[in-house]
């Protein structure tokens, strides 16, 4: 990685996305380690990563309470959520550097060296309230494709999109595409 690399590492979108791309592959009922260690050095963990079955399952928890944030559909409650998260699961606010190997960041975890599950919820609950205290909007949403599990960090202004992927949003406009002119019907597609 380099520096220039270094400098958005651990900026509150790259946080909340990794979040999201983290809930995401531990959505299955068994998630693959090797998968989500694939996330995770993708997001600038520095490597290797090697996850046991007990960190995935632990991650995989952690991954069920903050879809929670993403299904909220209004700030207020998207707040709600992370409040009750902070209270009950993370510690208090400090900064790190990592023993100066890391720019100065948040952290809400317990310790520099806490399990992947705690850091998890910890640094996504405090990227996520930022963004909730940046925009005044939920921070992300659930793909609005009934055949899709996936939630997304939303975009901070303008129209928000419905689906986390072109894929998504293309397979649904083919859906009611078909819809209207099998069965006359009258389905808005947008
Ligand atoms: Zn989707």
């Amino acid at each position: 990685m380099s520096d220039d690399d270094r400098s958005t590492r651990h900026s509150v979108l790259t946080t909340a996305r990794r979040a999201a791309a983290l809930v995401n592959v531990l959505a299955d009922d068994r998630p693959d380690p090797g998968e989500v260690a694939a996330v995770l050095l993708e997001y600038g963990e520095a490597g290797p990563v090697e996850l046991g079955p007990e960190e995935v399952a632990g991650m995989r928890t952690a991954a069920a309470l903050l879809r929670e944030v993403f299904a909220a559909v209004t700030a207020d409650e998207a707040a709600a959520v992370l409040n009750r998260l902070l209270r009950e699961h993370t510690g208090p606010f400090r900064l790190t550097s990592h023993g100066g190997t890391a720019p100065w960041h948040a952290h809400v975890d317990r310790d520099d060296d806490a399990p992947w599950a705690e850091w998890l919820l910890a640094s996504s609950c405090l990227a996520l309230a930022v963004l909730v205290w940046d925009r005044q909007r939920p921070p992300g949403r659930a793909c609005a494709s009934g055949s899709c599990r996936n939630v997304f960090v939303s975009q901070g202004s303008g129209p928000e999109r419905r689906y986390c992927s072109r894929r998504c949003a293309t397979r649904e406009r083919v859906a009611a595409h078909r819809g209207r002119h099998s069965g006359g019907g009258t389905q808005d597609p947008a």
